[in-house]
């Protein structure tokens, strides 16, 4: 197929930089599941879909799930076009009871969430970002960290001196514990009053608690309705000499989330009535009420029946849903050159090479997963080679060698055909991930020509 750069025409060279720096930006602001759904619904109502409005309308649920739809020239009997993509990425969520004072220090203890390295996650720029809902049900926005004047935070590592035996000799799983990731967070002490009174009472945490208070109108118990995630402090930045590629945090699947959004803005009426999906809890396995496998996508396209004053039944629910071609949008491996052993060179997705179609993900004997039909997947090759699309159709590793899941089995038991299809990323799910931004460029237009068609 070949590296999209050879294969660019100027005005597409154009275009692919102004997305760039649009994702950028979008990359810099929205770090969460809830930024990413208040993003979205913002441009939505910028570009005139209406909450619940059949025509070009919007769905939000529980602040972390958003579907926004189009709809055709064609009937919704006819199948929908679905595009769904995660907006939730590997973070620190803090504890329920989060802060603790050790030595004069303040640490707020985590939890991780999805697949992180622990390692990553130490001696680098830390920010919060999240809410906390007070006992009488008002809520508070935190984002703490990321604009210049503000403080940010941070996990302390082992010096080397001292570490030979702690981390050195260990395994790297071993190295770095779940429990020891605490975020510094504090170490000026509160005044002690004239008796000399609270000398030996936490005064660095009581001091940091009445900050909270001033700043938040938060008291510690609050931390426990709170969701509060630590995630890497600031700007997604161009990479290389050539600034090739885009760094950033939540890239897995912000990227495909903003391609598919964009794609959606940007098409005029489409043949098909077509459906874009923001999901949550993707990351620990799809589980919960915002996820692809709770009813709330069910739920939605009764909704849709209905207010196309069709009657909501199932054999309406399932003639739509067997006839809908759906792209679940979720970044892949690239090859990367340092760690050739564990790819298999003919089959991976290389880096520059455009748009992934995964046929299949799941682990050794594609245990787990869905695999889409030889037609399902001819159907697209013809479709991105008549659009212009460059893309290519890969697996992710050698067979055994590890694996990974994505949404698309959820849809998949619906009846509809499914396929997974996303960039290539280095460094995945780690804080700083890596797209070239011709893959960038390749996923928003593999999104647009499926809608628009
Ligand atoms: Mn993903
Ligand atoms: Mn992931």
């Amino acid at each position: 197929m070949g590296h999209v750069f050879d294969k660019l025409k100027k005005e597409e060279i154009e275009e692919l930089e102004k997305l760039s720096q649009d994702y950028v930006n979008f990359l810099s602001e929205v770090k969460t599941e809830r930024e990413s759904v208040e993003f979205f619904k913002g441009a939505l109502i910028g570009a005139g879909f209406k909450e619940g409005d059949l025509e070009k309308g919007f769905f939000v649920y529980r602040n972390k799930f958003l579907a926004c739809w189009r709809m055709g020239q064609k009937p919704l009997q006819k199948g929908l076009k679905l595009i769904v993509s995660h907006i939730d990425a590997p973070r620190l969520d803090l504890k329920l009871h989060p802060l603790f004072e050790k030595i004069e220090l303040v640490f707020l203890k985590t939890h991780y969430y999805g697949g992180i390295k622990k390692y990553h996650w130490v001696a680098m720029p830390l920010s919060l970002h999240g809410v906390v809902v007070r006992k009488d049900g008002s809520l508070v926005k935190i984002v703490l960290g990321e604009r210049e004047e503000e403080p940010l935070f941070t996990i302390c590592d082992l010096l080397p001196h001292l570490s030979r035996k702690k981390q050195e000799d260990k395994k790297l799983s071993e190295a770095i514990l779940a429990e020891n990731l605490n975020i510094l967070a504090g170490g000026i002490p509160l005044e002690k009053d004239k008796k000399g009174k609270g000398e030996k009472e936490e005064r660095v945490k009581k001091r940091i608690l009445k900050l909270l208070e001033e700043k938040y109108g938060i008291k510690e118990e609050d931390f426990s309705s709170g969701e509060l995630f630590a995630v890497p402090a600031g700007r997604a930045r161009f990479v290389g000499f050539d600034s090739a590629f885009i760094g950033g945090y939540g890239q897995d699947d912000r990227i495909c989330a903003y391609t598919s959004f964009r794609a959606l803005l940007d098409i005029e009426k489409p043949k098909f009535p077509v459906l874009v999906l923001f999901m949550d809890r993707e990351e620990i396995g799809s589980e919960g009420n915002t996820s692809a496998k709770s009813r709330i996508f069910e739920s939605l396209i009764y909704e849709l029946i209905k207010k196309a004053t069709l009657s909501p039944t199932p054999d309406n629910f399932f003639e739509i849903m067997t006839k809908t071609k759906a792209l679940s949008a979720d970044v892949t491996a690239g090859i990367d050159p340092n760690y050739i052993e564990v790819h298999d060179e003919l089959n991976d997705a290389k880096v520059g090479y455009g748009v992934v179609i995964s046929r299949y993900t799941g682990h050794g004997g594609k245990y787990l997963a869905n695999e889409a039909h030889a037609e399902y997947v001819s159907y697209l090759r013809n479709l991105f080679e008549r659009e212009g699309v460059i893309y290519q159709v890969a697996s992710m590793g050698k067979v055994d060698e590890g694996g990974g899941g994505t949404v698309s089995k959820y849809f998949a038991s619906y009846g509809m055909d499914i396929v997974d299809i996303g960039p290539p990323l280095l460094s995945m799910h780690s804080p700083f991930e890596i797209v070239h931004k011709a893959d960038l460029y390749m996923t928003y237009r593999a999104f647009k020509s499926f809608l628009k068609e």
